[in-house]
């Protein structure tokens, strides 16, 4: 079905009368360079985005191609549905030397997250035999990635390099009339997944004029927070973290927001159980999305588990939130980029060695 998909979006594209504004769409989704191998060239700055309102008056009919002449909308959207599909329906967006980019999401970000069931097998399998932690660089990789419980998207993405083929951009490009139907069928189909606040605010915040952020219906939230950020970003300093939600809150489309919070360290994780309610004291109201918020609790009681904040549970700004409480982890995140950066780096340094061990009890 995809590639019969694939083969009418290019008979689409040899009979459409073609505009070019891809400069444009550069501005607004996140896009492949041509080759992995040019992030040293100096890049053209990129051309004012021209607005949507002056692409729609210029927009051409296209009733000489039989894909717009002959086709109903429902079956156009059924094949961009089925694009989209093809490529992911949930996709991540991040950073990468200075860009913002884009892969697929190969984790199902509702499910539990499967590091507890790594270390647990570790610390069995290590009773048995004398390997150790850190002699095991792919389960040190899994561990450390700042790709949060996404680490397998993250590895998906060092294997297949951030210029997988997809056909967001030439579906978009093929002519200003099926950007704006493949516009709306990428927000009402599409999940975006950010595992880093720093590009959720350049893409949400930065970039808030671009179609593409107002288009999109979804978003997963998965974020490790310092005791440092978790202190920057209470409610009466003006940070990113609150500058996203006031966004977020403005954005007509947004249906559904998932977020996954956890500390980088231990004590990170305690700072989170002892300060998470007051982050978000932000949104001023309940937000008019459906919210739910999945957290860490440094203890894995029954009492911890089911009444972790206590009192402060109970806040104006928690109502209609889903709260889900997750209990301890057994694995500790690490905070150091260089460490877990690359797939291919050396040993963690000693303050995380150390750390790594007493958390495993190694
Ligand atoms: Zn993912």
């Amino acid at each position: 079905m995809a590639s019969l998909v694939r083969r009418i979006l290019g008979a689409v594209v040899r009979s459409a009368h073609i505009h070019h504004f891809g400069s444009e769409l550069e501005a607004v989704l996140p896009t492949s360079t041509v080759n992995g191998h040019d992030e040293d060239r100096e890049r053209t700055p990129l051309s004012e985005p021209i607005p949507a309102h002056q692409l729609a008056q210029t927009a051409h009919h296209q009733f000489q191609s039989d894909f717009f002449g002959k086709l109903p909308l429902e079956i156009r959207r059924q094949i961009y549905d089925e694009l989209w599909r093809s490529a992911g329906e949930s996709q991540h967006i991040f950073h990468m030397n200075g860009r913002l980019r884009r892969c697929v999401c190969v984790t199902d970000h509702d499910a539990e997250d499967e590091r507890d069931d790594i270390v647990e097998n570790f610390k069995l399998e290590k009773s048995l035999t004398h390997e150790t932690y850190f002699s095991n660089s792919a389960l040190h990789r899994q561990l450390s990635s700042t790709w949060t419980k996404h680490w397998k998207c993250e590895e998906h993405m060092a294997k297949h390099g951030p210029n997988e083929p997809a056909p967001f951009l030439p579906a978009l490009t093929t002519c200003k009339r099926m950007y704006f139907e493949c516009m709306e069928s990428i927000g009402e189909n599409v999940t975006l997944n950010f595992t880093s606040l720093q590009a959720a605010h350049d893409f949400a915040v930065v970039r808030r004029q671009a179609p593409i952020v107002s288009t999109i219906r979804r978003f997963n939230f998965s974020f490790y927070l310092s005791q440092q950020e978790i202190n920057k970003y209470m409610p009466w300093n003006d940070s990113q973290w609150k500058q996203l939600w006031e966004t977020l809150g403005g954005l007509e489309n947004v249906r559904q927001v998932k977020l996954w919070l956890d500390g980088r360290l231990g004590s990170d994780q305690h700072d989170l159980q002892l300060n998470g309610p007051a982050l978000f004291k932000c949104l001023d109201e309940a937000p008019k999305y459906r919210l739910s918020v999945n957290l860490p609790t440094d203890e894995d009681t029954e009492e911890k588990l089911t009444d972790p904040w206590g009192p402060r549970y109970a806040m104006d700004c928690f109502q209609g939130v889903e709260l889900q409480f997750r209990g301890a982890p057994a694995y500790r995140p690490s905070d150091k980029k260089g460490v877990c950066g690359p797939t291919n780096s050396g040993m963690p340094s000693l303050e995380v060695m150390a750390w790594y061990s007493m958390s495993m009890n190694v």
